[in-house]
């Protein structure tokens, strides 16, 4: 038979919806939702047949009901669910970054309910939402001021509306910089209504050409942190105490977007990162970092700065639409509480985790290792983990894995990514490895659980 005969076979959307399966599935979906999977899956079905995909002798009203209950379970259970790490890259942006401290999951719990946010309890007044945390961030960072908004790239947007509309924003051509998910810092900051005046080059830029593209339409100066590429070699540029002794018109503002916002020193860890404490020391009138990077707390823009400037960002009208709701409030209080009881290395997870020291992650593989069926075939060998998320390039922290080789590595990644708990590694030198750095020792056996149900199904590869 030719494939065009066979598309006459092809049900129709009223046929399909009026087998037992598909009715069924209308107790509990909505008609739209079950006629949107109906219509995919017969467009499914006429794209195998014209392939060539679907045997002769089969029904194609069966194929079609069985791509529905399929395609039902894909999408029902794509929900957000909790997923084990085990890619050693500590602040995974597509796992959400930073994993939050208990104290700050306790306090989002207490603020889901009504709280106090914008409710002084003495006077019975209205109070200023957020005062409570831009307190602590002030202690924290020796800033006059601060401000929380939903994230770092609405914290830039912000602060140039708010500041430098209509005017020119000066920048190193060698701080051009995309951050991720096809996002170009230049042109986020374009949309908040500034002109680029780029200065200097790739490599090299020097403080008199921020000095000399100063004029009366300047409205910023910004420097932007490097967060995801390194530049070594033949490379100059001032820094960013020197930036903000730059003589200027006193309208003009010197802006550090950070990034990452390192509030502790790392380089124990063999890690080099500007800290916030540096940024504002400097003189920065306004310093910009993500609240879920290095800070290690929800997802937030944190602003912290000279009094005057961040009151003028507090007043402006786009502040409104980048403020951030009572649980980022809640999850940023606790977490910046931690930071100054000296507490962060203790109980903020992604700080936890890069302190992690390599003879614990090896004695937490070894550990899975024993509660493997298989556990034998599969050796604890040395890896590297990452800081990842947009922050310190090219770091490596020295970590150990579960190296699994079996002939077919990427299918048991896709295997892993369907257990009950998803767990997410990955795939070097064709094995799948599984990097306990963001382990943690309670997904253990969840772990176990997954690994005992699933290599069975593989084919060890065997080394002569
Ligand atoms: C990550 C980053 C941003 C964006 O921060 P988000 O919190 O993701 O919006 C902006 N600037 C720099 C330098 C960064 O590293």
């Amino acid at each position: 038979m030719s494939q065009t005969q066979r598309l006459r076979d092809l049900p129709a959307v009223n046929e399909v919806l009026q087998h037992v399966t598909v009715d069924n599935l209308r107790q509990a979906h909505s008609h739209a939702r079950v006629t949107e999977w109906t219509r995919s899956s017969i467009q499914s079905c006429r794209e195998s047949v014209l392939a060539g995909k679907v045997a002769s002798e089969q029904s194609l009203l069966d194929w079609v009901i069985h791509d529905i209950v399929a395609r039902k379970e894909r999408e029902v259970g794509r929900s957000l669910q909790s997923v084990i790490n085990a890619t050693g890259v500590v602040l995974h942006t597509n796992l959400g970054r930073s994993p939050l401290a208990d104290r700050a999951l306790e306090r989002i719990q207490m603020a889901s309910r009504y709280t106090n946010v914008e409710l002084d309890l003495e006077t019975g007044r209205r109070s200023k939402r957020g005062e409570h945390v831009m307190r602590l961030l002030t202690q924290l960072t020796g800033a006059e001021a601060a401000l929380v908004v939903n994230n770092c790239a609405a914290a830039t947007v912000l602060v140039l509306q708010a500041t430098a509309a209509g005017r020119e924003v000066i920048v190193s051509r060698g701080q051009l910089v995309e951050i991720g998910g096809g996002f170009r810092l230049p042109e986020v900051f374009q949309s908040s209504g500034v002109r680029l005046r780029e200065v200097g080059t790739t490599n090299r830029t020097y403080l008199r050409d921020y000095e000399a593209a100063i004029n009366d339409q300047t409205g910023a100066i910004i420097r932007v942190h490097r967060s995801n590429f390194h530049l070594s070699g033949f490379v100059t540029e001032p820094s960013i105490d020197e930036m903000a002794l730059i003589e200027r018109p006193e309208d003009v503002i010197v802006i550090d977007d950070l990034g990452s916002g390192c509030i502790n020193e790392l380089s124990e860890f063999g890690l080099h990162e500007p800290t916030v404490l540096e940024s504002v020391r400097s003189g920065a009138d306004v310093t910009l970092f993500s609240g879920d990077k290095l800070f290690g707390g929800p997802q937030a823009g944190i602003l912290v700065g000279k009094a005057r400037w961040i009151e003028q960002l507090s007043r402006h009208p786009l502040m409104r639409a980048v403020r951030v709701d009572k649980m980022t409030l809640a999850a940023m209080e606790a977490t910046t509480e931690l930071h100054l009881e000296g507490r962060a290395f203790a109980e903020i997870p992604t700080l936890k985790r890069i302190a992690s020291s390599a003879d614990v992650i090896e004695q937490r593989g070894r550990a899975l290792r024993e509660m493997l069926v298989q556990g034998e075939r599969l050796h604890v060998v040395e890896c590297e983990s990452q800081v990842g998320g947009g922050s310190i390039p090219g770091s490596c922290l020295p970590s150990f894995g579960l190296q699994i080789q079996v002939t077919q590595p990427d299918r048991l990644a896709a295997e892993l990514r369907r257990a009950d708990t998803p767990i997410h590694g990955r795939v070097t030198d064709d094995a799948l490895l599984l990097d306990f750095r963001t382990v943690a020792d309670e997904e253990l056996p969840a772990m176990a659980a997954a690994l005992n149900a699933i290599l069975p199904g593989f084919a060890w590869v065997v080394t002569p």
